[in-house]
C-alpha cells in the first residue's frame, strides 16, 4: 500500500489531480457548515450582480441566488451522485462480469449476449429512454447513468475473470474442496479489484459529466434544487449577457473531471503491475554503451573477439555487475562453450555483444566485442540492426519463446530471410524448405505450413537453428538451446550444429551448464562464475585436468556413466549476488583451498600455454588424478 502511495506521489500531475480533487471534496463535505447564503433564496431586485460584488463573491443568478452557494451545494450534489453511480455500475458490472467469466458456457453466452445488446445502443439514448420511461429526477438520472455504464464494466472484469478462471491456483482452491462461492470470493476477487479499481478511477469523471448532461437537459435535478448541470442548463439563456453564470459551474465541472482523471491515470499506472517499476519505459533499440575508459584494440585473435567486457544492471541505486570483465575469442570453424552456474553471466555476455541486453537498466560499462576488427560495442543502431541475424545469429533456449504462436514456422522463416535480402516470395519459400532440409525436419515441403504448437519441442528447436541459419552467418551463439529437450533429442541437435560447423565453417559460441554436452561438441570451453571467466582452454585439458577449483567441483557434480557408483558432489553455498561482489575471489567463500591471500585485490587470470586460470591455489594436475 506504501509502494503504491509511493509511486502514485511520484506521477506529478496525478499528485496534483489528487490534490486538486481532496480539496473541491472537503469543500463539498464541509458545505453545510460554511457560512454560505442560503442556496434557494430568490431575490429577483438582485439578479446578475457580477462576481466580487458585496455579498456575493461570485455573483447572483437570474432569480437573484446566490452563486457560490449555489455552486458549492450543486458540486456536493454532483459528486455524490457521480460516485454513486460509479459503484453501483462497478459493483452490478463486476458481479456480472465474475460469473460470466467464472462459469463460462452457456452462462456466459446468455449474460454477455444481454450486455452486447444494452453495448448496441449509444449510451446517452440509451440514458435519455430510461430517463423517459422512469421519469426526470436526480435520482433516475443517477439509475440511468449506472446502468449504461455496467457494460463497460461487465466486459472488463469478465475479459480478466476468464484468464484468472484457467490458472492453476484456482484449480488448486477447486481440488482442495473449495465451493464455487468460496472460489469466487477467495480467490478470484482479489485478483480483479485492482481492474475493478482502475476501470472506476478512469470513468468516475465520465459519469459525472453524463448525470450532468442529463441535468443539463433538465432531465437530472429538478427546480429549485441544482446540481452542476442543472446550473449550466438555467444559464443558458444569459450566456451572451451574463457570462459568468455559465462559467462559474463550466470551470467547476472542468476541475473536477480534470483532476479525477489525472488522478485516475495515475493509479492505473501505480496499480498495473507491468508498469510496477513506475517507469512507463520500454527498452532501447540496442543496450547502452557508457564505457569510461578506452576500449581495448583488437589483437586479431579469431573473427569474434571479445575484450574486458563488462555489463552491469542500473536498478535504482544499485549496481549488478553481471558481466566483470570477460575476454573469448573465436575463430571460424570453432566452437566455443561457455560454461557455469545458472546466474554466472554467461547469457548476458552473449546478449551484450549484439547489444541486444535490455536498457534500461543494462549497460555496457566497459571493454570491445571486435567482429572481423570492428567494434560492435556503441557501434550505430543500423550497423547492428544489418549485422544481426546476418553476421551474427542467436539460438535461445525456448523456441515455443521465440516463435510466434500466431504464424506459420515456414512464414516466419521466410521473414527472417527477407529482413536481410530483396527476394521474392517464391523464392524465399524454396530457400525456407532448403533450409528446414538442413536442420534434418523431416518432410520439410510439408512442416513448413505448421503453426509452432503443432511441433515437438525437438523440432521446434531445429526451426531455431534453421532461423538462425537463414541468411548464412558466420557466427552463431546459442543460448542453451538443447535445456528444454530431453537427452536423445539434444544429441540430435547437437549433432546437427556440429555437421552445420564442419560443412559452413561456422563459428559457434555455445552456452550450456551441462560437461557432458561441453565434452561433445567444444573445441575450447571457458568456465564462467560470477561474471568473470575462472578457467579457460582446451575443453580434453580441462576435462582431464581441472585447474580451478571452481571447475573440478562442477565436474565432480556430474554423474559418469559406467563409473560405478560415486557420491555425487554438490558445491555448498550459493553464487555470490552480483550487486554485492566480495573484493578477491568470488569463490573463496565455498573453496575448501581458499587462503587468505584469496579474499583480497583483484586475482588476474593466469596463463599458461592455452590454459588460463584465475586461481591463487589452482588445483595440481597429480593431485586431480589421485
Ligand atoms: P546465466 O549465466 O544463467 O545466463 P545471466 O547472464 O542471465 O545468467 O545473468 C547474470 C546475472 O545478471 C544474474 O546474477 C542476474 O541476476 C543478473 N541479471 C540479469 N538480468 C537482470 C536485470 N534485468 N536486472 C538485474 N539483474 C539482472
Ligand atoms: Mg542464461
Amino acid at each position: 500500500m506504501t509502494a503504491f502511495l509511493r509511486l502514485l506521489a511520484r506521477n506529478r500531475l496525478a499528485l496534483a489531480g489528487g490534490v486538486v480533487l481532496s480539496v473541491v471534496v472537503l469543500l463539498a463535505l464541509l458545505t453545510p457548515i460554511l457560512p454560505l447564503a442560503e442556496p434557494d433564496v430568490t431575490n429577483t431586485s438582485n439578479r446578475f450582480r457580477p462576481p466580487f460584488s458585496e455579498g456575493a463573491l461570485l455573483g447572483t443568478d437570474h432569480l437573484g441566488r446566490d452563486l457560490l452557494s449555489r455552486l458549492m451545494w450543486g458540486t456536493r450534489l454532483s459528486l455524490a451522485v457521480g460516485f454513486a453511480a460509479a459503484i453501483i455500475a462497478a459493483t452490478i458490472g463486476a458481479a456480472i462480469g465474475i460469473v460470466a467469466g467464472y462459469y463460462g458456457g452457456r452462462t456466459d453466452n446468455i449474460i454477455m449476449r444481454g450486455v452486447d445488446m444494452l453495448m448496441a445502443f449509444p449510451y446517452i439514448l440509451l440514458a435519455l429512454a430510461i430517463v423517459a420511461a422512469l421519469g426526470p429526477g436526480l435520482f433516475n438520472a443517477l439509475i440511468a447513468v449506472a446502468a449504461v455504464n455496467v457494460p463497460f464494466f461487465a466486459r472488463n472484469i469478465r475479459g480478466i475473470t476468464v484468464s484468472i478462471a484457467n490458472k492453476e491456483f484456482v484449480d488448486a482452491a477447486r481440488l482442495a474442496g473449495l465451493s464455487n462461492r468460496q472460489i469466487i470470493l477467495s480467490e478470484i476477487l482479489p485478483n480483479v479489484i485492482p481492474v475493478i479499481v482502475i476501470a472506476m478511477s478512469t470513468t468516475i469523471g465520465w459519469m459525472i459529466l453524463e448525470t450532468a448532461g442529463l441535468s443539463f437537459l433538465g432531465l437530472g435535478s429538478q427546480p429549485p434544487q441544482a446540481d452542476l448541470g442543472s446550473m449550466l442548463g438555467e444559464a443558458r439563456s444569459a450566456l451572451i449577457t451574463n457570462p459568468h453564470t455559465s462559467i462559474v459551474p463550466g470551470l467547476m465541472i472542468l476541475l473536477i473531471v480534470m483532476s479525477i482523471n489525472l488522478l485516475g491515470d495515475g493509479v492505473r499506472d501505480a496499480l498495473d503491475p507491468r508498469l510496477k517499476s513506475g517507469a512507463l519505459s520500454r527498452p532501447m533499440a540496442a543496450t547502452r554503451v557508457d564505457r569510461r575508459a578506452t576500449p581495448p584494440a583488437p589483437t586479431g585473435k579469431g573473427l569474434l573477439e571479445v575484450g574486458g567486457l563488462e555489463t552491469q544492471f542500473h536498478v535504482k541505486n544499485r549496481v549488478y555487475r553481471a558481466v566483470g570483465g570477460v575476454d573469448l575469442h573465436v575463430e571460424k570453424g570453432e566452437c566455443l562453450g561457455i560454461i557455469g552456474e545458472s546466474g554466472s553471466g554467461k547469457s548476458v555476455t552473449a546478449l551484450s555483444i549484439m547489444g541486444l541486453v535490455a536498457s534500461p537498466p543494462g549497460v555496457i560499462t566497459g571493454g570491445a566485442a571486435h567482429y572481423d576488427g570492428e567494434d560492435l560495442i556503441g557501434a550505430p543502431y543500423r550497423r547492428l540492426r544489418d549485422m544481426r541475424g546476418r553476421n551474427v545469429a542467436y539460438i535461445f533456449q525456448d523456441p515455443l519463446a521465440t516463435l510466434h504462436p500466431l504464424y506459420r514456422v515456414g512464414d516466419q522463416l521466410i521473414e527472417a530471410i527477407r529482413a536481410h535480402r530483396p527476394i521474392g516470395r517464391d523464392e524465399g519459400r524454396a530457400k525456407a524448405i532448403d533450409l528446414l532440409k538442413a536442420v534434418r525436419i523431416p518432410n520439410a515441403e510439408k512442416r513448413i505450413t505448421d503453426y509452432p504448437h503443432e511441433m515437438s519441442g525437438g523440432m521446434r528447436q531445429r526451426v531455431g537453428i534453421a532461423m538462425a541459419l537463414a541468411n548464412d552467418p558466420d557466427i552463431i551463439i546459442a543460448d542453451e538451446p538443447t535445456t528444454a529437450l530431453d537427452v536423445t533429442v539434444q544429441a540430435q541437435v547437437l549433432t546437427i550444429l556440429d555437421d552445420l560447423r564442419r560443412s559452413r565453417g561456422l563459428a559457434i559460441v555455445f552456452i550450456t551448464h551441462d560437461f557432458g554436452v561441453v565434452a561433445q561438441l567444444c573445441d575450447r570451453v571457458a568456465v564462467m562464475y560470477a561474471g568473470r571467466i575462472v578457467e579457460e582452454g582446451v575443453t580434453g585439458d580441462i576435462l582431464r585436468a581441472p585447474r580451478h577449483p571452481y571447475t573440478a567441483r562442477l565436474m565432480a557434480c556430474v554423474p559418469e556413466l559406467g563409473a560405478g557408483k560415486r557420491r555425487l558432489e554438490a558445491i555448498p553455498g550459493l553464487p555470490p549476488a552480483v550487486d554485492r561482489l566480495p573484493a578477491g575471489c568470488a569463490f573463496a567463500d565455498r573453496c575448501d583451498r581458499a587462503r587468505e591471500e584469496c579474499r583480497k585485490g583483484d586475482i588476474p587470470l593466469a596463463r599458461d600455454g592455452t590454459h588460463a586460470v584465475r586461481c591463487l591455489y589452482p588445483v595440481d594436475t597429480r593431485e586431480a588424478a589421485e
